[in-house]
């Protein structure tokens, strides 16, 4: 994990850079100018979702940067509404129509929710069986949503996309992950923000004359979880690609790891029935 480029190699043998860019909440014009610079700054794996409403943007960023396809990594999710096996081929139509890609390199279901799951996973089987996605995966599953749908599946997901962060650093579903090979990867990693301020933090950060959101990036990759830091702000989109050039102590990592408080931002995937 020495330069922007480093990849994990995920269940299937598809590469996938440890640090990807995320989008969330970024529209229009704002997120097409975002993109750009991410991808001008290094960043070559975009996350976005259907829901986000942007997906144009985020495409037609990608078109125009001059970047080779193939040294790109493009993740979008179904949508809750489209969960189900035709609705979500119909959604993923829309979704590559709309980022102007013949192939998603990774495809997540967004949410489990209740009972519609392992209908949609058979969907994105079909999808990747016939070469139109390069890995397929999950996103806000917990351990019981991943065993069930296991049982009843014959690709084992890729990816779990979780809410993860100093404040939840869900260590059953790291350790789960781990042993199942799927790569675990962190949403809002940086918990929107919010431990900025932490004092065990800063003061590692002082040792490294880093930021609070390198400390944090950097201890989500030597933990080998991918991490999709967002950012509309040319300095801190750069500033969240500077963390190849230091490595946190064995202690330096524990001492992040107890700062857990199971503490969540957004819901409890357990709670989000639908
Ligand atoms: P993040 O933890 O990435 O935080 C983003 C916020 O932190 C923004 O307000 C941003 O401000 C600010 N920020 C970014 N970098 C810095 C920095 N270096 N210093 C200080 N502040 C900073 O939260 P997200 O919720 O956006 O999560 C990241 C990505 O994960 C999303 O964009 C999305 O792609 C994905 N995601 C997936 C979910 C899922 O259910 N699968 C749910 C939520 C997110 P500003 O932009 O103004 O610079």
């Amino acid at each position: 994990m020495k330069h922007i480029t480093d990849c994990t190699i995920l269940n299937n043998g598809v590469t996938m850079p440890w640090l990807g860019f995320g989008t969330y909440q970024a529209k229009g014009q704002e997120v097409y100018e975002a993109v750009k610079v991410a991808l001008k700054a290094g960043y070559r794996s975009i996350d976005t979702a259907a829901i986000y409403g942007n997906e144009a943007e985020v495409g037609k960023a990608i078109a125009e940067s001059g970047v080779a396809r193939d040294e790109l990594f493009v993740t979008t999710k179904v949508w809750n509404d489209d969960q189900g096996y035709e609705t979500t081929l119909q959604a993923f139509e829309e979704s590559r129509k709309n980022l102007g890609l013949d192939v998603i390199d990774l495809y997540l279901i967004h949410w489990p929710g209740q009972d519609k799951y392992k209908d949609t996973w058979k969907a994105l089987e079909r999808l990747y069986e016939e070469g139109s996605v390069r890995a397929i995966g999950v996103s806000n599953f917990h351990v019981h949503h991943l065993k069930d749908l296991m049982k009843d599946s014959h690709v084992v997901p890729a990816v779990n996309q979780v809410e993860l962060h100093p404040s939840l650093i869900q260590q059953e579903l790291q350790d789960f992950c781990g042993a199942q090979n799927i790569q675990l990867e962190a949403w809002s990693p940086l918990m929107r923000g919010k431990l900025n301020d932490n004092t065990t933090i800063l003061g590692i950060a002082q040792k490294y004359g880093k930021t609070p959101a390198q400390i944090i990036l950097r201890w989500d990759i030597q933990n080998k979880i991918v991490t999709i830091p967002k950012s509309v702000t040319p300095s801190r989109i750069r500033e969240n690609a500077g963390i190849f050039d230091f490595v946190l102590t064995p202690d330096e990592l524990k001492q992040i790891d107890s700062l857990n408080g199971n503490k969540r931002i957004g819901t409890d995937p357990d709670k989000l029935i639908f």
